[in-house]
């Protein structure tokens, strides 16, 4: 018989109640009993939405006040010295965000992206003499809560080994050496649940989808080998990617039972069932849980009837992933258009086409109405009108070499641009946004509502960005933004004015802790109706005889931070945004705007997980930049930014953007990160940020001299620019004009300095 399972749920319930109940625990409103009791209720309802899929196995332990990866940390004892040596919630929290119920600041647990997800993980940190021992009893309790309810949980675990990958060693040693101390603590944990009547537990080792060293293969043997003593079945999941050079180590080791991710990597299933023994159960993940269209379900019903014919075994079905990184319900979601909406599967729907899949196995009659449904749905989207948009196609088809090629070549263009800009040496910017205050998103706030007019909301928005610019010019700024005012989120801002993108009203995934992103859908054939940001960047440059930066998204970044059709290639959807966006810019360039930033904060985070595909990605995201960016003449200067700077493995497709200005994340790192300009000699210009926007300290006018001078060591002081980090929306103005005055007294001292 064939079973469906999960490997987990999102959390924070369908309407982010556990977000609303942890923020009010934080600030002091609900006491711990609340916060527990929210929780509780919402596993429990969770719980019993998954058993009315009719799933034959439940995860429990997935379930997370915070991060899964701190839960397992704090389970296996893993608290570093500065948080003292209980383990209750609140050493919980503080380890999480630097803060308890009380106020007092710690030193937060680094906050990293969980592979290639926009879901951030706390990295735990070991050391030398780090000592293991099994704490507090939440995995425990939890399965115990789910067996209450009368269901059979799968408890769900971190991996030993992923768990240590993920971790940060406090000085140089190997990780490795660790493992012979944590397994027994693995040990103690598998046979408490055994002991409490538990058969199977999902044990997740992602890392299994990475090009690991041989040194970490072998540890999963020996892992592995130590662990099957264990009295309880074990399931070991591997998720995200192909399994690569490690399926046959995956294959053989001695757990009960393993899961593939047949979304991202169908063609690893031959290989799979080539080494994979008939005694053994198998679990296919042939739902997608990154994403959120309907499955193709007579495709995956054809996929295990294949299965079937080779594999003897007992088979599982289920989604590639957890589900945590879709929304929960697309019931609610009434203001979809009908059509587009009966696309769409989220986590509950995605739970519901497990059941139809396992009926069409069992009981292809019964299922039979399901699977024409399915396959009409599948069809609709293929052929449906909204779509697809002939002038998009005809565009896409007209991309050829010189599209993405500026005129000339970088040297040409910066004699052109500096006689037409006429910047100082250390030219000083920020990177786009300032602080957005209350009085600005209540003006967009209520703009939305309908509650004001379009006039006085452009009254508004110009007010704020005359404000923005007076600022920027007693500050002695030397290029300056409008401040995107206007802006929501950098995404957001741009699918709204775009054709073939939707938004839902409660799309929430979580992002990190309490924090949850809405992404938006990218449904059809991208194109830009209007212009989206000219009017502003134009008004701000009618203000002042300083260049005025237009700001834009690049496509890169818009495609990772949404949910992407999944008909064609990624590439070709990051084409067609490549061109929406290009003739944005060309429309600034018309506008006399002689400056324009196109951000590509999520540029490396698509970096796939296994190397070997690396440069396939980079060539289409760097040819998509490139379609952008190089629509405009010699003389406009176009820059780019980018949040994550750890360059040093794709720092020649950084330099194949061409951008002649890119400014990076360099403050917290203190410019170590330029190291990876120092070998390849980097040949445009570089705007290392100087302040670290994400800390409420004022720098010094002193620090940034020191580290533009550091900067300078690794790069000709001619290419520098000077900026902060990042965008400055999430600080105070009070602290910005400080920062800001010191950051540009201290460029004015290099410049004296250099004569
Ligand atoms: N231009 C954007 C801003 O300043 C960039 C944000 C980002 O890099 N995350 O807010
Ligand atoms: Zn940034």
């Amino acid at each position: 018989m064939t079973k469906i399972h999960n490997l987990g749920f999102p959390r924070l319930g369908e309407n982010r109640e556990l977000k609303f109940a942890l923020e009010r625990y934080w600030h002091g409103d609900i006491d711990q009993a609340a916060l527990h009791a929210t929780a509780a209720g919402i596993r429990q309802r969770h719980w019993l939405l998954q058993a009315n899929s009719g799933l034959d196995l439940i995860p429990a332990g997935d379930f997370s006040y915070y991060d899964q990866v701190l839960d397992t940390s704090v389970m296996l004892g893993v608290i570093p010295e500065r948080f003292g040596s209980s383990i209750d919630l609140d050493t919980y929290f503080r380890m999480a965000r630097g803060q308890g119920r009380d106020g007092k600041p710690y030193r937060a647990c680094e906050i990293t992206k969980w592979f290639d997800t926009n879901y951030h993980y706390l990295v735990p940190e070991v050391d030398l003499n780090q000592q293991f021992a099994l704490s507090g009893s939440r995995l425990f309790d939890e399965t115990r809560e789910l067996q209450t309810l009368g269901y059979q949980p799968k408890p769900v675990l971190l991996g030993p080994l992923t768990w240590l990958w993920l971790a940060k060693t406090t000085s140089d040693f190997n990780k490795l050496d660790l493992l012979d101390r944590l397994l027994p603590v693995y040990g103690n944990i598998l046979q408490r649940l055994a002991y409490q009547g538990v058969e199977w537990v999902q044990i997740d080792e992602p890392i299994l989808v990475l090009d690991l060293p041989i040194a970490w293969k072998n540890a999963f043997e020996s892992a592995y080998n130590r662990l099957q003593s264990c009295p309880v079945k074990m399931l070991l999941a591997a998720y995200f990617g192909e399994l690569g050079e490690n399926r046959s180590l995956a294959c053989k080791l001695p757990v009960a039972g393993l899961h593939i991710d047949l979304v991202r990597a169908p063609e690893q299933l031959t290989a799979v069932l080539d080494n994979y023994a008939n005694h053994k159960v198998l679990s296919l993940g042939l739902i997608d849980g990154r994403n959120i269209w309907r499955t193709d379900l007579n495709a995956a019903l054809a996929t295990v009837i294949t299965v079937r014919e080779r594999f003897k075994g007992e088979l599982w079905l289920a989604p590639s992933c957890s589900l945590l990184h879709v929304p929960i319900d697309l019931e609610h979601e009434d203001a979809l258009d009908p059509t587009i909406k009966s696309w769409l599967a989220f986590a509950r729907q995605k739970l519901t086409e497990l059941e139809i899949l396992r009926l069409a196995i069992g009981e292809p009659a019964a299922a039979e109405a399901k699977l024409i449904a399915s396959a009409a749905a599948i069809r609709s989207r293929r052929e449906s009108a909204l779509i697809h948009n002939p002038a998009v196609q005809a565009g896409l088809a007209m991309i050829d070499g010189t599209l993405a090629q500026r005129k000339n070549p970088f040297p040409v263009r910066r004699e052109q641009q500096r006689s037409k800009l006429n910047l100082p040496s250390y030219p000083t910017t920020t990177i786009g946004s300032f602080p957005q205050t209350p009085e600005i998103r209540k003006a967009r706030a209520d703009f939305k509502r309908g509650l004001i007019s379009e006039s006085d909301y452009v009254q508004h928005m110009e007010q704020t960005i005359e404000l923005c610019v007076r600022e920027q010019e007693k500050l002695g700024l030397d290029v300056l933004v409008h401040g995107e005012g206007e802006r929501n989120d950098m995404v957001e801002y741009f699918g709204e004015q775009l054709d073939g993108f939707l938004f839902t009203a409660n799309g929430w995934v979580q992002s990190y802790g309490s924090r949850c992103v809405k992404p938006p859908i990218i449904y059809g054939d991208v194109s830009r109706p209007k212009p989206m940001t000219v009017r502003w960047s134009q008004y701000a440059q009618s203000l002042t005889d300083k260049p005025m930066k237009g700001m834009l998204t690049g496509p890169v970044t818009i495609l990772n931070w949404s949910f992407v059709r999944d008909d064609q290639p990624r590439s070709t959807t990051a084409y067609q945004l490549a061109l929406a966006i290009r003739e944005e810019v060309n429309d600034l360039e018309r506008a006399g705007i002689p400056i324009i930033q196109i951000d590509e904060a999520a540029f490396r985070e698509g970096l796939p997980p296994r190397q070997s595909h690396w440069q396939a990605y980079l060539d289409w995201a760097v040819r998509a930049f490139r379609i952008c960016s190089s629509g405009v003449k010699d003389s406009t200067q176009i820059h780019t930014h980018m949040c994550y700077s750890e360059f040093n493995d794709i720092i020649t497709s950084i330099a194949e953007l061409d951008a002649d200005v890119i400014t990076i994340e360099t403050s917290r790192s203190n410019m170590e990160l330029l190291d990876a300009f120092i070998d390849f000699n980097y040949p445009n210009e570089i705007g290392p940020g100087v302040y670290d926007i994400h800390s409420p300290n004022v720098p010094t006018t002193g620090e940034m001299i020191a580290l533009l001078k550091k900067a300078g060591e690794r790069i000709e002081p001619d290419q520098l620019w000077v900026n902060p980090d990042c965008g400055l929306k999430t600080r105070q103005w009070q602290d910005v004009r400080l920062s800001l005055a010191n950051m540009t007294d201290a460029a004015k001292a290099l410049r004296l300095a250099a004569g």
